[in-house]
């Protein structure tokens, strides 16, 4: 999927975007700082902004659905998916959906943790964007790219609004062969 075009107005435009977010040291637990998406979401132009970055690279490209990872994932993914006219597909916590479920772990720092999708969410060669607000260490969204691939999904990007490069999630997602955007880098 193309890459925005880094004009020096782009680049003015995505730190401003870059501005707006906010760190929040030792939350939610110490050690962690937190990347505080919700000034970027209160102006009025920012999430749009957000959205027409991220979707533009979209036209034309038939994309199916968007899959959005509970729960700061759903804020993006259902604003691309209007933007782009896709359907929009939920990828929740354990225990939330009500249909027919599969699931994917993956470990944490401590333990492990899960993710699960409706199984009729997606079918079989559907072209699918997935999408959350922060790239950490990749491992969410490894388990992510798990649900699809056992749906039989095609994914043609997984997006992100911000990527935390010194934590090197991109690799992870890169190895499997899929293309990966983040518009904003710390
Ligand atoms: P990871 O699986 O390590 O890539 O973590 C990604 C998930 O955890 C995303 O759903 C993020 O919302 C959340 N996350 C991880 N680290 C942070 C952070 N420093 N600030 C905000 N959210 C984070």
């Amino acid at each position: 999927m193309a890459e925005i075009q880094t004009d020096l107005n782009v680049q003015k435009e995505i730190e401003e975007l870059r501005s707006l977010i906010r760190d929040i040291p030792d939350f939610p637990k110490p050690g962690i700082i937190f990347k505080d998406i919700t000034p970027l979401l209160h102006k009025p132009w920012a999430l749009q902004k957000v959205i027409d970055f991220i979707g533009n690279r979209y036209v034309g490209a038939g994309v199916d659905i968007v899959a959005g990872i509970e729960s700061r994932g759903f804020i993006l993914a259902s604003a691309l998916a209007y933007k782009i006219g896709a359907g929009l597909a939920i990828i929740r916590k354990p225990g939330k959906l009500p249909y027919k479920t599969i699931s994917a772990t993956y470990t944490l720092e401590y333990g492990e943790d899960k993710i699960e999708v409706h199984e009729d969410a997606i079918q079989r060669g559907m072209k699918v964007v997935l999408i959350d607000d922060v790239l950490a260490t990749g491992g969410t969204m490894g388990a992510a790219i798990d649900l699809i691939e056992k749906l039989g999904g095609n994914i043609v990007s997984v997006d992100f609004l911000l990527e935390l490069t010194f934590l090197e999630g991109r690799k992870k997602i890169e190895d499997r062969g899929y293309p990966i955007f983040s518009l904003i880098k710390f």
